[in-house]
Parts: structure tokens; C-alpha cells; sequence
């Protein structure tokens, strides 16, 4: 097909909308390594799981060979009111930058929630449901998966108690009372309302929290009341499955015009937007049917894939929960408060932990003020205010574009545009002001995290 019939907007019908999950591990040789109990250093069973995770969930995050999983019927009405994501033809950014490649971006941010969270939270809300749960709790960093998790539990009944990360809560006022609107619960962390809670600030007072410790909050929470379950927005391999949606609608409809990509790229925080975007795309390179340069791009200042350690780490703050082997920076690591937005996570997906340490797919750390850039650039021309995340892949998507302008390479390239930016407008502020500055943990901030972590042979 001719290169000027390809629309800026390819969309698919309700109908297109996937059916099924696509569970990436079932292609893996090297499955993602087991998560470990802590107290035995064994895999965890199931049973043992579902005291935190709801049954059906944790079904799905040890099920390494079912390829393909059902979308049950009211999740895919759910999906329904927001889906299918767009993929749009980037050709004005391709004009401004006057690059021969061509760029497609994946996305996810129209919906209240504003990022990809919704995908996985109305599954997870809904097997909580179906289990007959009385409510769910959970953390929030930047407050796009609290605020998706509460526009899920409004949807199907249930009660939803939000341990939201203090920097961000404090930063971030209009993202809590979304929340609130959709009624949940939502507490500053670390708070005094939970044991580990009142630990992590007698060690650290004044600290202005992290994910680590606020999953220490929201499991400790779940596990005291009887009726609830914990639920994680990102890093599980259950997340990663249900964001395969992102991945089979993008690669639908480039397959419609025949357009295969040179290169995917995403951000990654935990891994799910990532894992999801690519997952039918690695598929066939793990299955050997076609190549793709993956690229995952991460926070200078929170560097967990480019330089972490591939170990057995704790999930969070108050170690916890199960150890799961990963590119991690040690779960006492706390970065920096002055990066804005999420991406703040230690550690990474196991699933893409081990599809990096056998070379499947690339990283990238940027800095803070080059992504504003990138961002701000994007804005004034594709007309998206794009989420502090999402832009760190439109940097990378940039300078992958002006390469080819120097080269002449038509490369192909897509990207994940997780979501908009429009509660992020103090970091813009910050931008805007030219007072934002970038932080680079020193070897030394490093190696007081990789201290940590413990002792495991694996
Ligand atoms: C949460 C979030 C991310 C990072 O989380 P992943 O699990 O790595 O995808 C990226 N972009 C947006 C908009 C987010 O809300």
C-alpha cells in the first residue's frame, strides 16, 4: 500500500478489540525465575499467594505456558468505553524534525485515569469482585493506578483503600480527590495507620515516601482485614498480561496497512506498559518469525535496568512481600524527590528482567530536563500534553528519528505513549521556570542499596 494512504489515526472497530490476553512467558525458554517466600527462600505456592493476591490472579501470575488467556465478557464491556487506543502516524513530529523515519505512537491516555492503568485495574477489580472480596488496597506513586483502580472498584461495588506515595500526595491534590470522587480511601505513605508504617518512619523521618514503602503499607492492610486483597499496578507478571491488549491492538493495526516496526520502544517503570506494548512483537522474536530492536527506557535518577543488579531483591520497603528475581537498585533505594511523575519503582518485571539479561531487548536511562524537552516538543506539536513517563520514550523515540536523519534510514519506529500529563503541571511548572534540576545517584548511593539485598543463590 502507498506510503500516503496510511491515515494519522489508524483506528480499529469494537470488534478488533482483543479477546484474549497474550501471555509472553508461555514463549519464553528461560521462564522469569520464581518469586521466593522470604521466611523459607522456596517458591511461593499458590496457596500461599492467595492470603495477598485474589485466586484467580494468582492463577495467572505462575501460568508460564498458556499462551493465550480469555478476556472475560465484562471486562471486555469495560474495555469498551475507552477502547480501542488510538496509533497515530506522528507525521508532524516526523516534519518538524525532518526525519526520513516514520513514527507510530500507541495511545493510552483517554480515559479519566489518564495512563494504560485502567487495562489491568478493571481485570484485577473484577476478579476481586468475582471472588466475592469486600474491597481491595493498594499503593499509588504518581496516582494514575490509584486513581484507575478507583474508577474500577466504583464501577463493580467494591471498596478500594489507596496508601499514596506522600511527594506525590502532597504534589498531586487534584489526583486525590479524583480518587475520592470515585470513592476510595486515600492515605498519605508513610503513614502511622500501619505497623511498617510507623518502622519506616522512625528510621527515615521526614521522608517523603517511595513505592516500596507504601506496597509495604497497602499488603500489611490487606492481610490484617479479612474480605481483602492486595493488587499491584505494574511489575507482576498477572499486569503484564492483562497490558497485552496495548500490544495486540498496536500490532493490529499496523498489520491492517502491512507496516512492520524496526524498533518498539517504552518507558519503564515496573515493566507493564512496556511488557504489554511489546509482548506480541517479542513473541515472534522469541519464536524466531521476526526481528525487533526493543527499547526500554528508564529515569537516570532510578536506573534500574542500565545499572541495576539481575538478583533476588524484596519488592518493598519493609521486605514483606515475595522476593522476585530482577534488575533492582536494593529496596532500602529511595530516589531522589526532585524527579517528578512515576518511575520511581526500584526494581523491574521479572518477565522483562529476563528477557534484558538474555538480550532480547535494550535500555536507555534520560535525564530528567532532556525529557521535559522532549515532552514540550511533543506538546507544541502533536498537540498531547504527554505524562513525565511517557516522555521519556518520545526522547528516545526523538533521538532514535534524528539519527535517521543524519543516517537517511527510514527506519519505523513505535512507540507507547502511556498518558497525559495534566496532573503532572508542577513538574511542568518546575520546567517551565528552568528550576528543574537532574540527579544521578553516585556508585556510592548505589552500593549502599546493593548492600542490602539479600543473601539468595539463584
Ligand atoms: C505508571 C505509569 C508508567 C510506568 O509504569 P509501567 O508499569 O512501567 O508501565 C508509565 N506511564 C504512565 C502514564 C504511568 O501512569
Amino acid at each position: 500500500m502507498s506510503e500516503n494512504k496510511i491515515p494519522y489515526k489508524i483506528y480499529l472497530s469494537e470488534e478488533e478489540i482483543p479477546k484474549k490476553w497474550y501471555n509472553l512467558r508461555a514463549d519464553m525458554m528461560n521462564k522469569p525465575a520464581p518469586l521466593l517466600n522470604p521466611g523459607t527462600g522456596q517458591p511461593m505456592t499458590a496457596e500461599e499467594l492467595s492470603g495477598v493476591f485474589c485466586e484467580e490472579l494468582v492463577q495467572q501470575e505462575l501460568d508460564d505456558t498458556t499462551p493465550y488467556i480469555d478476556i472475560p465478557q465484562e471486562i471486555q464491556d469495560f474495555y469498551k468505553m475507552y477502547r480501542p487506543a488510538p496509533l497515530v502516524r506522528a507525521y508532524c513530529l516526523e516534519k518538524a524534525l525532518g526525519t526520513p523515519a516514520k513514527i507510530y505512537y500507541k495511545f493510552e491516555g483517554n480515559n479519566t485515569s489518564g495512563s494504560h492503568k485502567l487495562n489491568s485495574a478493571i481485570a484485577q477489580a473484577y476478579y476481586a469482585k468475582k471472588q466475592g472480596l469486600k474491597g481491595v488496597t493498594t499503593e499509588t506513586g504518581a496516582g494514575q493506578w490509584g486513581t484507575a483502580l478507583s474508577m474500577a472498584c466504583a464501577y463493580l461495588g467494591l471498596d478500594c483503600k489507596v496508601y499514596m506515595v506522600k511527594v506525590s500526595y502532597e504534589q498531586k491534590p487534584f489526583r486525590r480527590e479524583v480518587m475520592r470522587t470515585y470513592g476510595a480511601d486515600v492515605t498519605p505513605s508513610p503513614s502511622t495507620t500501619t505497623e511498617v508504617g510507623k518502622k519506616i518512619l522512625e528510621a527515615h523521618p521526614g521522608t517523603t515516601g517511595s513505592l516500596g514503602c507504601a506496597i509495604s503499607e497497602a499488603v500489611e492492610v490487606a492481610v490484617t482485614h479479612p474480605g481483602y486483597r492486595y493488587v499491584l499496578g505494574s511489575v507482576l507478571n498477572q499486569v503484564l498480561l492483562h497490558q497485552s491488549v496495548i500490544g495486540l491492538e498496536a500490532k493490529a493495526a499496523l498489520d491492517k496497512y502491512g507496516i512492520k516496526p524496526d524498533m518498539v520502544i517504552g518507558c519503564a517503570g515496573g515493566g507493564s506498559n512496556l511488557g504489554g506494548l511489546i509482548a506480541p512483537f517479542m513473541g515472534e522474536k522469541l519464536r524466531g518469525e521476526a526481528d525487533y530492536q526493543i527499547i526500554a527506557v528508564e529515569p537516570a535518577s532510578c536506573p534500574s535496568f542500565t545499572r541495576g543488579k539481575f538478583a533476588y531483591d524484596f519488592c518493598d520497603t519493609g521486605m514483606i512481600c515475595p522476593l522476585a528475581k530482577m534488575y533492582t537498585l536494593g529496596s532500602s533505594f529511595i530516589p531522589s524527590a526532585n524527579h517528578a511523575g512515576g518511575l520511581r519503582f526500584h526494581g523491574m518485571s521479572t518477565t522483562l528482567s529476563q528477557l534484558y539479561h538474555d538480550g532480547y531487548m535494550e535500555a536507555r536511562a534520560v535525564e530528567q530536563t532532556a525529557v521535559f524537552e522532549a515532552a514540550e516538543q511533543f506538546a507544541r506539536i502533536e498537540g498531547i500534553l504527554p505524562a513525565p513517563e511517557s516522555s521519556h520514550a518520545i526522547r528516545v523515540a526523538i533521538d532514535e528519528a534524528l539519527k535517521c536523519k543524519e543516517t537517511g534510514e527510514e527506519k519505523t519506529i513505535l512507540f507507547g505513549l502511556t498518558g497525559t500529563g495534566y496532573f503532572d503541571l508542577v513538574a511542568y511548572e518546575q520546567f517551565n521556570n528552568g528550576t528543574m534540576t537532574d540527579y544521578i545517584p553516585s556508585d556510592e548511593d548505589l552500593e549502599a542499596g546493593f548492600a542490602a539485598l539479600p543473601k539468595i543463590e539463584a
